[in-house]
């Protein structure tokens, strides 16, 4: 059987028309389900719940989860922090229920991937901070929402010897995608595993458990080192 991977969707809208008002619709990448897939996984879309234990129901059915990203920044009194003048727009009914089912992956054991703004969450849920931008509040740093492609690398990453990610991709140095203005200050109680030239915190990891987080978008690059990141989550994902 193949390890179950938990993919906790995006929320948009349908196009209206008249006699027709927008609908709430779930939205995912493809290629998030793409690499679960090449990786030896078996996806499954998490739908979100108010209630209060589906999340932790939902976690008990998957072997492992990717908490995804997507166009939103994370509630800053989540962080202890004050809404800055440069923060965007919020998605808290989904960030509510990532952040449940999050607590209840990492209270079961369960492997975790956090991706972009599911590595941001990772970072709060383990008690620490967030740059609501990272071009208004650290001097020095680069544009880290590219205006290529996000299919292809925006600028490198230094790997940290010693980590769990270094283990995983067998290099020191790597070329990835960047589509966030917003980036983890403080990691709490993850390690830091990534960094990039203007040194912001660019991957994260709880060495205990399979928790990675990644700033960057490793679905949507094609290179074998990225779906490394993908295929650790689903070996550690195995019964
Ligand atoms: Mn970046």
């Amino acid at each position: 059987m193949r390890p179950i991977i938990g993919i906790t969707p995006d929320v948009g809208e349908t196009a209206g028309r008249p006699g027709r008002p927008p609908m709430p619709r779930y939205e995912l990448k493809q290629a998030y389900a793409d690499a679960v897939l090449a990786s030896g996984g078996l996806p499954v879309v998490l739908p979100y719940s108010e209630d209060e234990t589906a999340p932790a129901e939902a976690v008990a059915l998957c072997d492992g989860l990717v908490i995804t990203g997507g166009a939103f920044d994370i509630p800053p009194e989540l962080y202890g922090a004050k809404a800055g003048d440069r923060l965007g727009p919020m998605k808290r009914g989904r960030t509510a229920y990532e952040q449940r089912v999050l607590h209840a992956a990492l209270q079961a054991n369960k492997p975790v991937l956090g991706v972009c703004g599911g590595m941001q969450l990772l970072a709060v849920e383990l008690g620490g901070t967030l740059w609501q931008d990272i071009r208004d509040e650290v001097p020095g740093s680069f544009d880290h929402e590219q205006k290529l492609d996000p299919r292809e690398p925006g600028h490198p990453v230094k790997i940290l010897e010693g980590t769990a990610l270094e283990a995983i991709l067998g290099v020191r140095e790597l070329q990835v995608n960047s589509t966030h203005h917003q980036a983890v200050r403080d990691p709490g109680r993850a390690r830091v595993c990534a960094i990039s030239p203007d040194l912001i915190i660019e991957a994260i990891e709880l060495p205990d458990n399979f928790a990675l987080g990644v700033q960057w978008h490793p679905e949507l690059l094609a290179s074998l080192e990225h779906l490394a990141l993908y295929r650790a989550l689903v070996d550690k994902s195995r019964r």
